[in-house]
């Protein structure tokens, strides 16, 4: 191999001949400038659409994209610059094969970074890749909008999950699509009102919306409304794991409705025991802790109250459990209790299961897995607390989106 070979093979070149090599020494830091041509028939190329147009100047002169480092030396790839005339897009930067358009960066690069922000912890990849997070951020949108358009992210969409996630402490929100059967995520947009949810049916089309047999979500009117009217067929279910956490918020409810009853009784023992019952409630059982597990038995004896509000969040998980044709009895069943145990946040949740009766039947014979929407959610959730240095919903989608929606790239060179 001669050396210009070995050079463009270092430096990530594409679709272009190396011309020269040099150094610069900035400071300790060195880099290294592989000066490139780009070959004939990539030339004047829209930025854009790739396709050949006339040129229009020569830009800026000659620019440089960083490429992946050579050890502990940093790397660039520095071409000409010109700018083409495309029809559709008018003036644009001409398209270069080695990186994407209005980036910095070369392919390979911004694929390792894109790749370690899907592993690895924020710390890391800033560190390694010795870019700022919001830097990371925008390389990010240009993988994930470049993985969104290449796969068919709608193909034998069956069953789907609409959902809303809350980020910057509750302030915005994203709309989020899931296929039940893959675990993806398969689309999320910045809102949460109908019109998001009519973006989503006019981007999936009337033909595949046809074939939609069962569309979950929460209560949200917002969401069933526009299901109703654009996939009518569809059988509406509601997500187990929303019910669970109506639940969860109810009896959260009487817990700090007791708190507080004890600390205006000047009951100081009895208030502290109760905020520190917080977790021991809230979580599943198996996830219990010892000291937890004592907690509750603790409870069972000092505040019959609440633990009884604490069985019907235990019953109402339960039925998820079971054989989906115990489901309907069940449901009867647990309205019944709620309704006979004189705790309000429980006896307005009997009417809210009561409401949606239908769609949790639907769920509980469609077999969703309260795990698997309840871990999408989860994920996500997790993923707004990562993202909060970006300062865009868009960077924040992207992220989901290569995370959960299987169009993460794989390294540079390991294909
Ligand atoms: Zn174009």
């Amino acid at each position: 191999m001669r050396s210009k070979r070995i050079w463009a093979r270092l430096a990530s070149v594409e679709g272009a001949s190396v011309v020269d090599v040099s150094s610069e020494e900035e400071g300790d830091a060195l880099e290294v400038v592989v000066g490139v041509r780009i070959y004939r028939q990539d030339e004047s190329r829209c930025g854009i659409c790739c396709t050949r147009c006339p040129g229009y100047d020569a830009g800026h002169g000659l620019r440089r994209w960083r490429s992946l480092d050579l050890g502990v030396v940093r790397v660039s790839i520095e071409a000409a610059a010109p700018r083409v005339f495309c029809v559709e897009h008018g003036v644009t930067t001409a398209h270069v094969p080695w990186a994407r358009h209005d980036s910095g960066f070369t392919r390979a690069f911004e694929d390792q970074v894109a790749w370690l922000a899907v592993h690895t912890d924020r710390t890391t990849v800033s560190a390694l890749s010795r870019i700022a997070w919001r830097t990371v951020g925008r390389i990010i949108s240009r993988v994930s909008d470049e993985g969104t358009g290449r796969s068919d992210r709608f193909a034998k969409l069956k069953r789907i999950g609409i959902d809303e996630i809350s980020y910057r402490s509750g302030q915005k929100y994203i709309t989020i699509v899931v296929d039940h059967d893959s675990g993806r995520l398969v689309w999320a947009r910045p809102g949460r009102d109908e019109a998001t949810v009519h973006a989503f049916f006019d981007e999936l089309g009337e033909e595949r919306t046809a074939q939609l047999e069962l569309v979950s979500a929460d209560a949200a009117i917002w969401i069933s409304n526009v299901v109703k009217q654009r996939c009518p067929r569809a059988r509406p279910c509601m997500d187990p794991f929303h019910v669970v956490a109506w639940a969860t918020k109810a009896l959260d409810q009487v817990r700090r409705a007791l708190w507080n009853e004890m600390r205006q009784a000047g009951k100081k023992m009895l208030a502290k025991s109760l905020k520190g019952m917080r977790w021991a409630i809230l979580k599943n059982p198996e996830n219990l802790t010892e000291h937890q597990q004592t907690k509750l038995s603790e409870l069972e004896r000092t505040n019959r109250r609440l633990y009884r509000a604490y069985l019907l969040k235990e019953k109402l998980r339960a039925i998820f459990q079971e054989h989906p044709d115990f489901g309907p009895m069940l449901i009867d069943d647990w309205i019944v209790m709620a309704r006979r145990s004189r705790i309000a946040p429980f006896v307005k949740l009997a009417d809210t299961v009561l409401a949606n009766r239908q769609a949790i039947i639907n769920a509980l014979d469609a077999e969703l897995s309260n795990a698997r929407t309840e871990s999408a959610n989860t994920k996500i959730r997790l993923l707004t607390r990562l993202a909060f240095g970006f300062h865009s919903a868009h960077a924040l989608i992207s992220l989901a989106m290569l995370r959960l929606g299987g169009i993460c790239p794989s390294l540079p060179g390991r294909a």
